[in-house]
Order: C-alpha cells, then sequence, then structure tokens
C-alpha cells in the first residue's frame, strides 16, 4: 500500500511561508462585544513568544531543512510539547496555513525516523503498539470489559465477527481501556439496543486506529494498523454485511476519515462504507423523528468543541494552478464536516437542559490540552490546561461542560480534580442516554 504522507523536506517551500507575524497568538471575535482569548496551549504555557508557539516550531523546521539545527533534548522537547490541536492554523491567513499541523508533524515523523523521538515518556506509546495493539498496554481480553453489565442484563452485544451485522461499532481503545472513560461505550450501545439497532463490535479482535502512532510521528507503527484496519473493514463489508461504521472517539473519527484517504488503496478498501461519528448518526435519527427524548436532564451544561471533531475537519481551499491568484495561494476555508453545530443542537433538544456557550467555542475552542500525545509525554501540563478550560467552563454559571471525546473527557475531568472543581465533563452520548426511555 502505498501512502502519500509528506516528509518534512516535502514541506520546505511551504515553511518558508510563515512571517513570523504571530497573529497566531490568539482568536479574535469582532464582536458585539469583540472578544479576545488566548488560542495556543503551548504558547500559554511555555510562552508564545520562545520557541514553544506555531512561529518557534515553524522557526525549528527551517533550522532542520538549513541543516544548522542538530537534534537535542530542547528542541525535541520544543516540538513534542505541541498538542496538535490546530488553533495556531485556525489565525493563520497565509499560504502555509493549510499544512501547519502537517509541518510540525513533519517534524515529529523526521525525529522518529532518526532514531530520537519521541519523547522518553511517550516511548512506552510506541512500546504497547506494537505488543498489545493498542496505546494502553492493555490486554486484549480487557477490551470487552465494558460489556459485561450487557450481557449479564441478557442483553449481549455482538461480536461482528461471529453474527452479521449492517453497523461496526468501532469502539476505540481510550473507550474500551481508560477505567473513567468506559461511561462513554456503555451509552452507546444503551443508546443503540433502546433504537432497535442491529449492531456489533469488533471485541477482542479491535485494534487501536493509529491516531496516537501518527501524531507522535510514528508513521510505520500507524500504516501497520491502519492498512490491518482498513482490510478488516472491507472484509467486514464484503462478508459480514457492514455498510457503517460509527467510532465515538474523535481521535478515531479523524483517522479514519483523514488519515487513513492518505492510503491508495482508501477508495478501494472503504469505498461503499460510511464512516460516522455517533453524533452526527444520532443526529440523523433524531431528525427523522426516530429518537424522543421523554425525560428530563435538568443540569446547565456548557459545550467543549474538541480539535479533532472541529478544526481538524476544516478543508483548505488552495489555488493548485494559480488560476485564481498564483500557485499554491489559500483561497478559503470550508468547515461543512466540521462538528459545531450538531452537538450544541442535540444538548438544546433535551428536557431540562439550561445551555451556555463560553468565549473561545467552535473553530476558536481552546484544546484540553491532552491532544498530540501530551497527555502521556507531558501529564501534568495536560491537566494544567484543562483546568484552564474548566475555568472557563465555570464562568458561564454551567454545572458541567458536555463534548464528544473520550480524551477530552478523560483529560478534562483531571483538570477539573486539579482545580478542585465541581464541574464534571460528560459525554453527550450520556446525556442522550439520560433523556431516553428504556
Ligand atoms: S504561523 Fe501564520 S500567524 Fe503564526 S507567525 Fe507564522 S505567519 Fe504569522
Ligand atoms: S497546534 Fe496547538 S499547541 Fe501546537 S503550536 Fe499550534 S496552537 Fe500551539
Amino acid at each position: 500500500m502505498k501512502w502519500d504522507i509528506p516528509t518534512l523536506e516535502e514541506l520546505e517551500n511551504i515553511v518558508w511561508k510563515c512571517t513570523a507575524c504571530g497573529n497566531c497568538k490568539g482568536t479574535y471575535e469582532f464582536g458585539p462585544p469583540p472578544t479576545f482569548g488566548e488560542i495556543c496551549p503551548a504558547g500559554v504555557e511555555f510562552g508564545f513568544d520562545g520557541n514553544m508557539a506555531s512561529k518557534g516550531k515553524i522557526a525549528f523546521a527551517r533550522g532542520i531543512l538549513d541543516g544548522e539545527l542538530e537534534w537535542n533534548d530542547d528542541f525535541l522537547d520544543a516540538i513534542y510539547k505541541c498538542t496538535v490541536c490546530g488553533g495556531c492554523q485556525n489565525q493563520c491567513e497565509l499560504d502555509h496555513k493549510p499544512f501547519i499541523p502537517e509541518i510540525i508533524e513533519s517534524m515529529r515523523r523526521k525525529a522518529v525516523n532518526d532514531g530520537v523521538g519521541p519523547m522518553p515518556t511517550q516511548k512506552v506509546i510506541a512500546q504497547s503498539m506494537r505488543s498489545y495493539n493498542n496505546p494502553y498496554q492493555g490486554p486484549r481480553r480487557v477490551r470487552t470489559d465494558w460489556t459485561r453489565p450487557f450481557k449479564k442484563a441478557g442483553k449481549p452485544i455482538k461480536d461482528i465477527m461471529k453474527k452479521d451485522a449492517p453497523i461496526l461499532y468501532y469502539v476505540g481503545c481510550t473507550g474500551a481501556f481508560n477505567l473513567p472513560v468506559r461511561n462513554l461505550p456503555v451509552a452507546t450501545a444503551s443508546i443503540f439496543q433502546k433504537l432497535g439497532l442491529d449492531f456489533g463490535i469488533l471485541g477482542e479482535n479491535e485494534i487501536c486506529c493509529g491516531s496516537t502512532a501518527m501524531r507522535l510521528g510514528d508513521v510505520d507503527e500507524f500504516k501497520r494498523v491502519a492498512e490491518t484496519n482498513m482490510k478488516t473493514f472491507k472484509d467486514l463489508h464484503d462478508n459480514h454485511g457492514v455498510k457503517t461504521i460509527i467510532t465515538s472517539c474523535a481521535g478515531c473519527f479523524r483517522a479514519i476519515k483523514k488519515d487513513y484517504s492518505l492510503s491508495d488503496e482508501y477508495e478501494t478498501l472503504l469505498g461503499g462504507i460510511q464512516v460516522i461519528h455517533t453524533t452526527d448518526f444520532l443526529y440523523s435519527l433524531f431528525k427523522e423523528g426516530k429518537m424522543k427524548f421523554t425525560r428530563e436532564v435538568p443540569w446547565k451544561v456548557t459545550y467543549h468543541d474538541p480539535c479533532h471533531t472541529g478544526r481538524h475537519l476544516i478543508e483548505y481551499k488552495i489555488d493548485k494552478d494559480g488560476s485564481q491568484q498564483w500557485i499554491g495561494s489559500y483561497l478559503g476555508k470550508n468547515e461543512e464536516h466540521c462538528l459545531y453545530d450538531i452537538p450544541r443542537e442535540m444538548l438544546k433538544a433535551l428536557p431540562g437542559i439550561d445551555f451556555r456557550e463560553m468565549d473561545r467555542i467552535r473553530s476558536n475552542s481552546y484544546c484540553c490540552g491532552g491532544g498530540g500525545g501530551v497527555m502521556t509525554g507531558y501529564g501534568d501540563w495536560a491537566s494544567k490546561n484543562a483546568g484552564l478550560r474548566i475555568e472557563e467552563g465555570m464562568s458561564t454559571g454551567a454545572e458541567h461542560m458536555i463534548s464528544i471525546c473520550p480524551f477530552c473527557h478523560f483529560n478534562l475531568n483531571e483538570g477539573a480534580k486539579r482545580i478542585k472543581s465541581p464541574m464534571k465533563l460528560y459525554d453527550l452520548v450520556e446525556l442522550i442516554d439520560m433523556a431516553l426511555p428504556d
């Protein structure tokens, strides 16, 4: 299988387009009232005008390409102290805008290729992926522990390899192995059963989507699991009746939709299969009148936009042939695939919900701090950053924060504990499950 994953060298022309203007420092909304907010978690914690934010990281890329920089600990630290949230990308308006996270990840790919990356604390992820096919060092049999209550209640969840179903629920490693996040697959499966959907899981045969490996620059490991998954999905489609893959993890969703599409066999293997995030899938049923909320959820809530279901799904328009401006110029963006309105509309439709909006939302959302390998590599910073986001949520008067990503779920709850906030992070599916009748 051939992959179109650019090396840093292939992005050489792009890295020179950054003017170090510093626009990527914050978000601006002209209002009224006008608002400004910091957007780069690395800049907030380590200083925007040093090496840590986008312009500093791009300067490093130039240094590597020029041959003026040799790998050293400080430099490596700087490129891994980034949540790859795309906040900087959303603010920048120059021609390298579509490629900013790619520049950062291509430096990581080079670091791994040169045998110096990722950071020592993150190497456990790479080892775990090779030994366990997941980043959590979780034995295969533990992957289905969350399904036990369903079995006990006489409503077991189908193993799709043994019993065909049109829907594969791809659970993801975080929901399966990370104990505080197990509510998420439980609520998802509970909703599917309440709605009478015919679905199954891969169970012990599920392996990681490869998102974390890709974000850390371990491209060989990413390709290994991505190729295995795509072949499994094709087999499920051809031989087990699967037409739709639903994932409730923002990282899995981005990986399968976007990272896998860099393969030359993407269309051959995944053509004919709909890959959809749980929120989007449930929204369609809601709009068709197939999901009626009858129970009150009398909570004051705010909503946190995960980077992977927001900014990471923006499509950038580039003038490829110079017919509109000049070759390679950035022409604009398309946000139609970003899950911004759908979760908000669903939340507001739940009886009893009092919805409050934070200042930094949608493409200006402030990352929870857990992405890009930061939760594993720099756990203390990840939870500190999450505490900042929780404070922002609390300032709206909300009691709880809602999101649609198990990574955000875990990290924001860690942030809330750290600042001793009573606010808790819930996934939207947990609230939907509460509002649906049995
Ligand atoms: S990345 Fe864009 S916004 Fe940031 S310093 Fe460079 S040119 Fe300016
Ligand atoms: S991707 Fe996010 S954390 Fe990384 S430099 Fe850009 S804004 Fe900062």
